[in-house]
């Protein structure tokens, strides 16, 4: 993109971040590289190229559009979400403590209850994230990294990623944000004082349900530079082909997220007036317990959405099974609109008796609002919603 005085807005920088233009032909689109080794012109000296496993062209090209809106230094591309986070753990020494909210992504919470404190000796303190009086408890001489997600899943919860990222800092404890629901069209993590933004780009990023990708995003060179590292030696890197149909994702992502945002907010307000409906969770609606702060961070509410059905675990079923737009299914972020049973889908790896004080209850439905006309999206909730 040329250069102008005025740093174009994220809109644009979805289309142009990365400077994707391909120097050799001026393809618009960057070409697919598929070569795992590059010629050497003479011993002892590379073109910028070696091997896949460290660097490919392709993924290049990516990683400096993300980089570029999420305002970071170095963005990193993963095969999938977990194993940018299997990675990001790497930072850690065996023994170190952290913190991580009780409430996270169900792959985040295995992986840190169950794998690490056996195979690296990582202690692991889950609580409440949108408490900052719960992580400052959680703090202890060991305690290296903070995790947060927000908005929560799947009760959309917001945790306070400016304040948190001040006091891990105090603490000389480092925070890593997981933005995969809110995106950097409506959220950046770095800019609010965070070290390190966690994507699964098979979210929003890519956006239509048909690539497994994930991003790790470092403030410092220093931090992105060891996360490289990191990475060429674990391996888990994103292969050229998901690459490219991430950063063609990543163009319309701006779009896509504003019509994300209109339908969930659209259809939480007619889910809040309607009288078989017990609660809805939505962070764009003003009696949101995190409202206030939800606006004041993001710059938009998102596209997922939950409620409280009357009627327990049989109504929830009925709701599912008369639902024609939306499909029945995991996963969340593309361009069609997903319905979810959080107590045997999302959630199921999390004990019963967790989940309930989590206000994961039988009767919640998890929504991802995709971007289909609003009206017929509110013509299926209606009928699921109709008395049998
Ligand atoms: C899906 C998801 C992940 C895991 O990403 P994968 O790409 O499935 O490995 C992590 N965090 C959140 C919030 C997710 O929704």
């Amino acid at each position: 993109m040329a250069k102008t005085s005025r740093k174009p807005a994220l809109a644009t920088r979805c289309i142009h971040a990365g400077d994707t233009v391909d120097p050799a032909t001026g393809a618009v689109m960057p070409p697919i590289h598929t070569s795992v080794t590059y010629a050497q012109p003479e011993l002892g000296r590379d073109l910028g190229y070696v091997y896949g496993r460290a660097s490919n062209p392709t993924r290049d090209a990516v990683e400096r559009c993300l980089a570029d809106l999420e305002g970071g230094t170095r963005a990193l591309a993963f095969a999938s979400g977990m194993a940018a986070t299997a990675t990001v753990l790497e930072l850690l020494d065996a023994g170190s403590h952290l913190i991580a909210p009780f409430d996270g992504y169900g792959g985040t919470y295995r992986i840190l209850s169950e794998v690490r404190p056996r195979s690296a000796g990582l202690a692991v303190s889950f609580v409440d994230c949108c408490d900052l009086g719960a992580i400052e408890r959680a703090i202890r001489p060991a305690t290296k990294l903070l995790w947060l997600e927000t908005p929560t899943n799947p009760l959309l919860r917001i945790q306070d990623l400016r304040a948190a990222a001040a006091l891990a800092r105090r603490h000389g404890v480092i925070t890593v944000v997981d933005n995969t629901f809110a995106t950097p069209i409506l959220q950046r993590p770095l800019e609010q004082g965070c070290d390190i933004v966690m994507h699964s780009a098979t979210k929003y990023l890519g956006g239509h349900s048909d690539v497994l990708a994930g991003f790790l995003v470092a403030g410092t060179a220093e931090l992105g530079e060891r996360l490289h590292l990191l990475r060429s030696m674990a391996g888990g890197v994103a292969g050229p082909f998901d690459s490219y149909l991430i950063l063609r994702g990543i163009k319309t992502l701006a779009l896509r997220m504003e019509r994300h945002c209109a339908n969930a907010q659209a259809l939480a307000g007619y889910l809040a007036g309607h009288p078989r409906v017990r609660r809805v969770h939505y962070p764009g609606l003003a009696d949101h317990p995190h409202h206030a702060l939800a606006s004041r961070q993001m710059d938009g509410y998102g596209g997922m959405l939950a409620f409280e059905i009357e009627g327990g675990a049989g109504a929830a079923r009925a709701f599912l099974d008369r639902l024609e737009v939306f499909t029945l299914a995991e996963s969340l972020g593309g361009v069609e609109s997903l319905a979810g049973y959080p107590a045997t889908m999302s959630h199921s790896a999390m004990p019963a008796e967790q989940r309930r004080s989590a206000g994961i209850g039988d009767d919640l439905l998890r929504l991802s609002v995709g971007i289909e006309d609003p009206d017929d999206l509110l013509a299926d909730l209606a009928r699921a919603l109709a008395p049998a």
